[in-house]
């Protein structure tokens, strides 16, 4: 498979350290407020690329942080504390705030077909693990204590901005902001790894430490949490395009300082989503999130199909008028694959199978070109092979996909089948029937014809599928 690696700055051949297995680490969330469409972008790119790995006969441990402290609204170092400004808002504790927009994270993600990470690791549970690593950091000389901050001295790596294309000039840190420039610094670049004094004397949550009581900053949870778990050697880093500056180069920072290897050769990120007027989380004044869409009555699944109808490397832009294209599509695709003959029992064609799953892995294969996945999706119900060798295909081509599609087909046939005066209770039975039928349990298909006889219904096999009628 060739993968975009933003380290190399091209199209590499994925390769892993040991033979068969993907260690592979993704950035979670701040959770301080709901995520907009635009993480999430992020988050359903990661787990198409996870899930195609597993299809791919990799075994994959992902791990992901949670960060429920030391994120600053400014990636940098400056700010407020992104937690302590959403517990402020909302007149709750940091740790009432990081449960609840936790939990609606991973509802949203549920929404999306998003699969949980093997791992998923709050900042906070890992703080005795940040200590040992700023200390071992200290240590070796790679960390400073200045105005009773620990920062991480960039000037002691051979080289610091490893992604490449940035000018130094451009990333001053705390001075592109136009924020006064830490005076602590011994060079602009350096990062604190530590907080004792922060000019945010409110921080709730704090611990000991052998440098004062205080808060990690937020670039050491990744590389920790990630060592915690998948040890020296990581495979995949995955994360938003703009994570790679400050984020992930300090991450590579201080993780190499720390194990004195290279520590991960691919790096995996996602650009941003924009709308019309240039902003990455509104639109027209709204706060663009999951429960936004529903609300506008667009299923999250028809969201998850926008994403994938473009490449994860380039800006997509939203607008309302291009997801109802979108959910004109997804509908058309679910129509066309609840027209198929769920009961059709000839064996599915070996050599169409084959063909029309390799036209998926090429797309697949070729730097993640979903776009082209998901129009195999529709060759696949174009073509000339049975209707039992193309659901084959459809459900197998949906574990990478996870656009719900079998699901979805279903649903539509029974709200057909109950829109042509069949109840709904009965539309269930024949679904249950179909179920029983499938799975080769005839007593139990028997007895629901018998009930849905019952209730004045007939039930008759056609070449079209079943036929339900009323007595
Ligand atoms: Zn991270």
């Amino acid at each position: 498979m060739k993968l975009y690696n933003t380290l190399t700055h091209s199209r590499d051949e994925f390769v892993t350290r040991e033979e068969g297995k993907v260690r592979m680490y993704t950035c979670g969330p701040t959770v301080y407020h709901y995520a907009h469409i635009g993480n999430l972008r992020t988050y359903i790119m990661e787990d198409v690329l996870e899930k195609y790995l597993r299809f791919s006969g990799y075994d994959v441990t992902r791990v992901m942080n949670i960060t429920d402290v030391g994120h600053l609204t400014s990636d940098g170092d400056t700010g407020d504390d992104k937690m302590l400004k959403g517990a402020k808002r909302e007149h709750k504790t940091v740790l009432e705030i990081a449960d609840y927009y936790t939990k609606a994270f991973f509802d949203d993600c549920r929404k999306l077909n998003i699969k949980k990470p093997d791992i998923v690791q709050p900042a906070t549970g890992c703080i005795g693990d940040f200590i040992k690593v700023i200390s071992a950091l200290v240590d070796k000389g790679y960390a400073y204590l200045a105005g009773g901050n620990v920062y991480f001295d960039t000037s002691k790596l051979g080289k610091y901005y490893v992604f490449g294309d940035f000018s130094e000039e451009d990333l001053e840190v705390g001075v592109r902001d136009g924020v006064e420039a830490d005076s602590n610094k011994r060079n602009k670049a350096d990062f604190v790894l530590w907080f004792t004094k922060s000019k945010f004397d409110d921080q709730e949550l704090k611990w000991d430490s052998p440098w004062g009581v205080g808060y990690p900053g937020w670039h050491i949870e990744c590389s920790c949490i990630s060592m915690k778990y998948n040890g020296e050697y990581l495979d995949l880093h995955c994360g938003g395009i703009d994570n790679v500056f400050p984020h992930h180069t300090n991450e590579i920072a201080q993780s190499e300082a720390y194990l004195g290897h290279e520590w991960c050769p691919q790096w995996f990120h996602v650009h941003h989503l924009v709308t019309n007027d240039g902003k990455m989380s509104k639109s027209k004044g709204e706060f663009l999130t999951v429960s936004l869409l529903e609300e506008k009555g667009y299923d999250p699944l028809v969201y998850r199909l926008f994403c994938l109808n473009s490449h994860y490397l380039k800006s997509l832009v939203f607008s309302f008028d291009t997801l109802d294209n979108t959910a004109a599509a997804y509908k058309s695709l679910v129509t066309k694959i609840s027209r198929l003959d769920t009961d059709d029992k000839t064996p599915v064609d070996a050599a169409a199978f084959d063909r029309l799953k390799k036209a998926f892995t090429d797309a697949m294969d070729n730097d993640l070109n979903t776009s082209q996945a998901v129009t195999v999706l529709f060759d696949i119900l174009k073509d000339t092979t049975s209707d039992s060798t193309k659901l084959a295909l459809i459900t197998e081509l949906d574990k990478v996909l996870s656009l719900g599609l079998i699901e979805a087909a279903a649903k539509l046939r029974s709200a057909n089948a109950a829109a042509d005066d069949i109840p709904a209770e009965v539309a269930e039975l024949v679904e249950q029937r179909k179920a029983a039928r499938k799975a080769k349990d005839f007593a139990l298909a028997d007895s629901l014809r018998d009930k849905i006889s019952e209730m004045g219904y007939i039930i008759e096999e056609t070449r079209q599928g079943t036929k339900v009628t009323k007595k």
